[in-house]
């Protein structure tokens, strides 16, 4: 039986990166043909791998502290330090959101740090379980048995099967008795009302900058209209903090006083929606019958239609689902691991680091960077161990 220090379930973001921060013998695992798949696609190709600013009110979580200790421990700027030394480069785009120029290079710079670090890889590799032993672990997988001393659990969430994501993850804590936060997809688009969906449909792949609330949280980016609902920066993060059957509240004109701007044109022949800076048929397709010539509009038509177009409630019918999620929510409970080392308490020389725990970002680059701080934090404790 192959035997090494430690086993690393999974070549993604964070198994990559725990796996090139120590130096024992290990060997890292994945289903997949190429590590770092959903890494080498991300960020639109370009890999949205941190942001300036990340603060543990960048994270949902049941446990809103646990991820204080790995944030303060890897801040961006080691990320940075990291890339440059290894000559890759980056930018900085708006929000602080810093971006490779080709996420393949993040790839192979999280490949080559990993097998300079002692890392064998065996791909093309379903594992089958997890045993605890007296000393150590038996990880059988479709090539055969590994045992070792240490495992790290770095599978994943649900979201993106077609990427290399399962339900690996969840089975096995299970199984090594760790109990869950009920996981979702999250980052993702919104589906809508049966009443609503035709004209979202009518609108499909047309955006706009919008402001768009759930709760106490706003965000005012771009908005895509889908044939289900709607998406785009200004709707993915909704889609993380708004709970079953929450209202969401849309404005279409943060940047204008629409009802200002109907009585400034009151006498001309002109419908509403083609006073509004709108792009294409949106304004008319969005006010519908509401649309009406301003010059024979009253009072009470004029403020039903500015109502429509800046405060818009709705209540969500359903997320876009794993298939087009960005992440998943929710996952293994934080309060069964150590915040410094990432070792569940109950099971010594278990480890669970990335998007696999109730640690989820809100979206600019926040997943990517809580793959590498838990990660490193979990390598760190296994330099310990050499
Ligand atoms: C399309 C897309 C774009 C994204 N863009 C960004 C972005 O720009 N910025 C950002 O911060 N976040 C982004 N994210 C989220 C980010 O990629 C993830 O949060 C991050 O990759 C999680 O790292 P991880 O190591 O926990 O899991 P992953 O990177 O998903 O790695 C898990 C690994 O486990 C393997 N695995 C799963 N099941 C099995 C099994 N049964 N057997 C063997 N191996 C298995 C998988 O193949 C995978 O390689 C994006 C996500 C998606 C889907």
């Amino acid at each position: 039986m192959l035997t090494y220090h430690t086993v690393i379930l999974g070549a993604g973001a964070s198994g990559l990166f725990c796996a090139g921060s120590f130096a024992a013998p290990k060997i890292i695992l994945d289903h997949n043909q190429v590590p770092g798949v959903k890494v080498g696609v991300s960020g639109g190709g370009k890999c949205n791998f941190s942001n300036t600013s990340v603060t543990a009110a960048d994270y949902l979580s049941q446990s809103k502290h646990f991820c204080k200790n790995a944030l303060a421990a890897f801040k961006p700027t080691d990320f940075t330090a990291l890339l440059n030394r290894a000559n890759v480069s980056y930018e900085e785009r708006s929000h602080g959101q810093l971006f490779a120029r080709n996420a393949q290079d993040i790839v192979r710079f999280l490949v080559s740090r990993a097998q300079a670090q002692h890392t064998d890889f065996s791909l093309k590799t379903e594992v089958l379980d997890v045993q605890k032993q007296n000393d150590g672990f038996i990880v059988r997988t479709s090539a055969g048995s590994i045992q070792a001393q240490y495992v790290v659990l770095a599978c994943g969430g649900l979201s993106y099967p077609a990427l290399g994501a399962s339900a690996l993850g969840a089975k096995l804590a299970r199984q090594l008795g760790l109990s869950l936060i009920d996981q979702r997809p999250a980052l993702c688009g919104l589906s809508v009302p049966k009443e609503l969906r035709a004209r979202c449909k009518t609108l499909a792949g047309n955006s706009t900058l919008a402001q768009v609330s759930t709760g106490k949280h706003t965000f005012t980016e771009q908005l895509l209209f889908t044939h289900e609902g709607f998406s785009g920066p200004a709707v993915l993060p909704i889609s993380l903090f708004c709970n079953e059957g929450e209202k969401v509240r849309m404005n279409l004109l943060p940047q204008t006083d629409a009802l200002a701007l109907f009585y400034a044109h009151k006498n001309t022949s002109k419908k509403m929606s083609a006073v509004l800076p709108l792009p294409g048929k949106m304004a008319a397709v969005w006010l519908g019958e509401l649309d009406k010539p301003l010059a024979n509009a009253t009072k009470a038509d004029l403020e039903a239609a500015a109502k429509q177009l800046t405060d818009f409630e709705f209540i969500p019918t359903a997320t876009a689902g794993y298939t087009k999620a960005e992440v998943t929510a929710g996952g293994i409970d934080t309060r069964q691991i150590n915040p410094s080392t990432f070792e569940v308490k109950t099971v010594p020389g278990l480890f669970v680091i990335g998007e696999l725990l109730d640690v989820t970002g809100r979206l600019g680059g926040y997943n990517l960077h809580w793959a590498w701080a838990s990660g490193y934090c979990a390598a760190q404790a296994l330099a310990q161990k050499i």
